[in-house]
């Protein structure tokens, strides 16, 4: 592990007219124009909007699968990103999480055949 800020920034991309998605896009899918900021969600708490366990995991993929949809409040804008839970103990739609950094959110070694073409690490979501 490196000190590379970048490497464990959790960015939302933001558009001039302020809409802000997770993640980016080459331009914005409310209004078109090009996503120019980005808005490092890492240090902020969200919110469960749903979350389930899924028992169909693919490859590599670590088990339990707890997968959850977040929403994030950036500046007035809500920002959804949809990720695996620490854990599920106790989780409940409407509850606070924050992102926690995880080098490798899968197993680098199961079944992809360029494994250096993947990004191995990112963030789970770990309840308050
Ligand atoms: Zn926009």
């Amino acid at each position: 592990m490196t000190d590379d800020q970048t490497a464990t920034s959790f960015d939302a991309h933001r558009c001039p007219n302020g809409h802000v998605s997770y993640p980016g896009h080459t331009r914005c899918p409310d209004c078109g124009e090009k996503q120019t900021e980005t808005v490092d969600l890492a240090d902020r708490t969200a919110t469960v909007v749903t979350w389930t366990t899924s028992n169909a995991t693919p490859p590599g993929v670590r088990e339990p699968n707890h997968l959850a949809i977040v929403e994030f409040a950036v500046d007035g804008e809500a920002v959804r990103a949809l990720g695996q839970l620490t854990t599920a103990e106790g989780v409940d739609i409407g509850d606070e999480v924050e992102p926690v950094y995880t080098e490798e959110l899968r197993e680098p070694g199961a079944g992809i055949r360029e494994p250096d073409s993947q990004e191995w690490d990112g963030y789970r979501f770990e309840p308050v």
